[in-house]
């Protein structure tokens, strides 16, 4: 999937863990290694939909390693800080999932969350009949 898709990330050192508080996929960085934590209830998710919140992840990762320390630093404040730029960054981050190929991984992801229960606003990306439509107008 990285050599695919994410050919920037290939020489790093990208590794997938178990954890997560409240988020079922998260993603962190210990100096120069990138970790994906993956929320315990995820574990039986089917690989299609696993693979939508993972490229989801990687897209964060991709578009962060391509700014510079102050950037991202800047970038990360504002993420964390605002509202409305999160919303931005995450509508941005799942629109480049679908462009990627992955739109019918994403759906599956959407409707595994739900089925835990979970909701998305639009703080955490696009909304699932958003997603739907994109993946569509994709195909056709
Ligand atoms: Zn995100």
């Amino acid at each position: 999937m990285i050599l695919r898709s994410f050919p920037r990330l290939r020489r790093r050192r990208i590794s997938i863990v178990r954890g997560g508080e409240d988020d079922l996929l998260s993603y962190t960085v210990e100096g120069d290694h990138h970790l994906v934590a993956v929320n315990e209830c995820l574990l039986p998710a089917p690989d299609r939909a696993l693979i939508g919140g993972l490229a989801h992840e990687l897209v964060h990762i991709d578009t962060d390693l391509r700014m510079g320390w102050f950037l991202r630093e800047l970038a990360w404040n504002r993420y964390l800080s605002s509202h409305w730029c999160r919303m931005r960054e995450e509508r941005a981050t799942e629109l480049r999932v679908i462009e990627l190929g992955y739109g019918r991984n994403l759906l599956a992801f959407v409707r595994y969350a739900h089925r835990l229960g979970r909701t998305f606003s639009r703080e955490h990306g696009l909304l699932y009949a958003e997603i739907g439509r994109a993946v569509r107008k994709g195909t056709e």
